[in-house]
């Protein structure tokens, strides 16, 4: 198929995340991409600032990555998991026990961060069910959260972006707290947890879990809190024997600045889910990574196994690149270089903040989020980052990079530079 061809098929059979095929946006051809630059079909570059939605961290097309899945691809590139295992599997899951916080020691290995959201929640049902405490099957979470995009997933994602009504009737009905409002280098504010504790207090005899997402919430909004507020959490859950599911499926692997987003408040989670950038944004995998004492009390009381159990589960060539993406991580100097992009970011997006149309700008690690006051126009915004020769992708108010780890300064810096522009060209349309 020539470029024109490709683009046109698309168009008219292809579904696109969050798309319209009536009414499509426009869609750009990929032919190719190394380090952190995509090559479109038309042989332009872009530099690229979403590392595919926070999963490309070593940038693409990385020897490493490459060769861990040619190499898996003809031993085994699958078996199934039932009642089978198999060295990369093991392998993967020592890794991740060894990096999470100490405590988290079992691992169900998952086929999307929505399916390991998922497996948490079922697991935090099952917990209390096999304990004996069946009326504590619901779930509390923070406004503005994400979680993924499958029906119980949504349930505890923000109702108004994640557009409850559309599903009323049909999603379970949980508990939503504030929003923390303390930034993440503010002064601590003790009225920020007050809306989560007066929630535990009056609902715990139902509530399995407290699900959030540590640090930074992704997705739905981009927003950065304080740790105190974790910590606090953490607390109010072993008071009123709640347990903590952490979704690190955006924050894991260093974005933030630590190895996971937990660290940044030392807390350990009864439940914490990684995806993502799990495989260095190569193949889909996810990880739900549970206490011991979990798996013991549901073993513990019929069925006395924990009921799930994906098609694809542990999937070899999956985790045989996470493993090479993981030990690659820890083999670099992750936390310097994510510091310098921090540093870059800061220095590169500030001239946004004397726009017109720009109500904030914020960084942490990794991460930098330009937030308008009025929702992006798509349809002349995306063309124009093209036209600059840089990859971003934003959401409603939120324009916002995550770039791969190994981006240059010089990369960094024109990156934000045509941020800046674009956004003031925008303003002025
Ligand atoms: C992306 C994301 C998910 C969903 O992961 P998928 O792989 O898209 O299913 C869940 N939680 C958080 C915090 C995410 O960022």
């Amino acid at each position: 198929m020539n470029p024109e061809e490709l683009l046109s098929y698309d168009r008219k059979h292809l579904w696109h995340p969050y798309s319209s095929v009536s009414n499509p946006l426009p869609v750009y051809g990929v032919a190719s991409a190394s380090g952190v630059r995509l090559r479109l079909n038309d042989g332009r570059e872009l530099i690229d600032g979403m590392a595919s939605w926070w999963s490309a961290i070593h940038g693409y097309n990385h020897p490493v990555l490459v060769n861990a899945i040619q190499e898996q691809a003809a031993i085994l590139p699958h078996v199934m998991f039932g009642g089978l295992t198999h060295e990369p599997a093991v392998q993967l899951a020592k890794t991740l026990v060894e990096i999470t916080p100490s405590g988290l020691d079992l691992v169900f290995l998952a086929d999307s961060g929505s399916v390991s959201v998922e497996v948490a929640m079922k697991m935090a049902m099952q917990y209390y069910y096999a304990a004996g405490k069946t009326q504590k099957h619901k779930f509390l979470t923070i406004r503005s959260g994400y979680h993924g995009d499958v029906l119980h997933c949504m349930s505890v994602c923000d109702p108004v972006t994640g557009m409850h009504q559309l599903f009323s009737g049909v999603l379970p009905k949980y508990f939503f707290a504030d929003k923390p409002e303390c930034k993440f280098s503010d002064e601590w504010d003790v009225n920020d947890i007050h809306s989560l504790q007066t929630l535990i207090e009056q609902h715990h005899n139902e509530l399995c879990a407290v699900i959030l997402e540590p640090i930074v919430q992704g997705a739905g909004g981009m927003r950065f809190y304080h740790p105190e507020y974790l910590r606090q959490v953490r607390a109010l859950c072993d008071t009123f024997d709640v347990l903590l599911i952490a979704d690190e499926i955006a924050t894991g692997f260093g974005r933030s600045g630590k190895l996971f987003a937990c660290n940044h408040a030392d807390i350990t989670p009864d439940i914490m889910c990684l995806g993502k950038a799990l495989t260095g944004g190569t193949m889909t995998l996810a990880a739900t990574i549970a206490t011991r004492k979990i798996e013991e009390v549901i073993s513990a009381t019929a069925p006395g196994v924990f009921m799930h159990g994906p098609t694809f589960m542990g999937n070899p060539l999956a985790c045989a690149v996470a493993q090479a993406s993981v030990q690659l991580l820890l083999d670099s100097d992750y936390s310097t270089q994510i510091q310098n992009i921090e540093k870059q970011l800061e220095e590169g997006l500030a001239p946004c903040r004397d726009l017109k149309s720009v109500a904030d700008v914020r960084v942490l690690g990794a991460i930098g989020v330009v937030e308008l006051l009025d929702a992006v126009d798509m349809a002349s915004i995306q063309p124009a980052f093209v036209e600059k020769g840089v990859w971003v992708r934003p959401f409603g108010r939120l324009v916002y990079i995550m770039p791969p780890y190994c981006m240059n300064n010089d990369d960094l810096q024109y990156l934000c530079s045509a941020i800046c522009a674009v956004l003031e060209e925008e303003s002025a349309r």
